[in-house]
């Protein structure tokens, strides 16, 4: 009888599957006798379970390394499937929850829906937290209370307030034990699944190479950064911009999915010094990571820019007509163009690609193909592990040149003149466009331009497009729309 006096609050984990600095799940320790830790596959909602089929695999990945990291503090991770608030409603009747807790989440669909929820569930009180960003999206304004849409002076601003106040950078430990519900009592639980059947592996097992290339979870997103701060922080400012190396942290899919927060981060990283004081490369990396906040500042402020142009002139650019050949072509990394098609492959054999390499095969579909940016974006959410709802789309509308501060549209990446600068020796080009082995570093971004029998006994595509051309097509179809408003 005693336990059904106990305090029973129910944690729901989102994009945030983590228990260090994971402010909800300390406050419901903190609040509550006992924690019903639960994660809903919800399929109408749009951040962590309508995601592709690269990051459902993580999810699956990530959600069983939380359920071993639970198990450690004496707890267990109930898993349920199903419209959120129905499932909530159950287990609430089910576990004689009386509280709730959760981080937010900031794309308009759950803002929306978690509203519903927080009023429909107002018996139980429920408490919302920030375990994703560094500042709330609206606490970080310009003077006259509107949104940034230029970087520079987002990061002056949010940086000088995390300098000023480094609590903000203070991550919270995580909880020492997780007391939960007995065993009989977590029986009770009709709508809870197993996670296999949550079904998010795919059939075929293309997913085993993939993910060989990751360790997923919590402790593996803490043990990457530190050796990226022992290895490259220093050198970040170059390292970064060569596909080749291993010059960036690779921490995208563990930031997207909340095994590690961008306060620990920034808290390791800064190591008691204020951030705007830190050496170039280590300054660098921490304005790499505020783009992450900028991006969502941005998809909190203007939603619509999930679809549409933040530069509303986009909305009537012309672009090319038939191109669903071009388009397979660049998803398969089949289009002629060396580190375009490398860029495509690694992403495809990883789910991830290199920041300079998503520049360069975005413009390429963009410009180079006239396909409108939204099929990028699309392709990139289904293939990337590290998918996110906010920087997906600002990157996709930085490479259009139609988003907040955009690289403008007139600014048609080369792709030959960026490998030759970013990759010389070829050496990304080769390791995933292995019919190149072998090509010299003066025709290894230029293969078309080897002499005839060279040419002929390699087995790889002709360019699918004149690079020139389609550069001066984009200029022709840009100039229909440049003056309009
Ligand atoms: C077309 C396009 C699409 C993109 N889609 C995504 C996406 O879906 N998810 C995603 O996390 N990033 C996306 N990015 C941004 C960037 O390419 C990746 O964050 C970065 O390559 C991840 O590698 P990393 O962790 O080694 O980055 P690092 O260079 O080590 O940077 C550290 C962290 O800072 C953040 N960051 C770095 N650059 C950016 C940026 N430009 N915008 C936002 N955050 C940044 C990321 O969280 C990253 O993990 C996209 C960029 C482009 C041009």
């Amino acid at each position: 009888m005693a336990s059904l006096e106990k305090i029973i609050g129910l944690f729901w984990f989102r994009q945030d599957l983590r228990l260090a600095d994971n402010p909800a799940l300390s406050h419901a320790c903190k609040e509550c006798d006992l924690v019903l830790p639960v994660f809903i596959d919800d399929p109408a909602e749009q951040t962590i379970s309508q995601v592709g089929s690269a990051s459902r695999v993580w999810l699956h990945q990530s959600l069983e390394a939380l359920q071993s990291s639970l198990r450690d503090k004496g707890s267990e991770l109930f898993i349920a499937q199903g419209a959120s608030l129905d499932v909530l409603r159950s287990l609430i009747d089910d576990s004689g929850a009386s509280r709730v807790f959760w981080n937010r989440c900031y794309d308009p669909q759950t803002i929306a829906r978690d509203t519903q929820i927080k009023q429909t569930l107002s018996h139980c009180q429920p408490q919302t937290f920030n375990g994703l960003l560094l500042n709330e999206p609206w606490q970080n304004l310009k003077a006259d209370g509107t949104p940034y849409r230029v970087y520079t002076p987002y990061w002056r601003a949010a940086s000088a307030k995390m300098d000023a106040s480094p609590d903000i950078i203070k991550p919270i430990k995580a909880p020492k034990e997780i007391p939960t519900l007995s065993a009989k009592q977590a029986a009770n639980l009709s709508q809870c699944v197993s996670l296999d059947e949550l079904d998010l592996l795919p059939d075929k097992q293309w997913h085993v190479p993939l993910m060989a290339h990751w360790k997923v979870g919590e402790k593996p997103a803490l043990t990457r950064l530190r050796q990226f701060l022992k290895k490259g922080a220093s050198d970040y400012g170059e390292g970064r911009n060569l596909p080749a190396v291993a010059g960036t942290s690779q921490l995208s899919p563990h930031l997207h999915f909340g095994e590690i927060s961008p306060r620990q981060v920034l808290h390791i990283l800064a190591d008691g010094q204020s951030l705007n004081s830190l050496p170039d490369g280590e300054l660098i990396f921490a304005k790499e990571i505020v783009w992450r906040e900028f991006a969502y500042s941005l998809l909190y402020h203007f939603p619509q820019m999930l679809n549409e142009p933040l530069d509303r002139r986009f909305a009537s650019f012309p672009w090319g007509k038939n191109t669903e050949n071009h388009l397979r072509a660049w998803q398969q990394g089949q289009t002629g163009v060396p580190i375009v098609d490398a860029g495509m492959r690694q992403l495809y054999a990883t789910g991830w690609m290199h920041n300079r390499v998503r520049m360069i095969v975005g413009s390429y579909l963009v410009k180079n193909l006239l396909i409108p940016w939204q099929s990028g974006e699309e392709w990139f959410r289904d293939k990337l592990v590290d998918a996110d709802i906010a920087s997906n789309a600002m990157g996709w509308q930085w490479v259009a040149g139609c988003g907040a501060d955009a690289s403008p549209f007139f600014r048609v990446f080369n792709p030959v003149l960026q490998g030759e600068k970013f990759d010389k020796a070829g050496e990304y080009v080769t390791r995933w466009v292995p019919e190149l082995a072998g090509v010299s570093a003066k025709f290894i971004h230029k293969p078309w331009e080897l002499d005839g029998q060279a040419r002929a006994q390699l087995d790889y595509p002709e360019p699918l497009v004149d690079l020139k051309e389609t550069r001066v097509r984009a200029l022709d179809a840009f100039s229909v729309i440049k003056g309009t408003k």
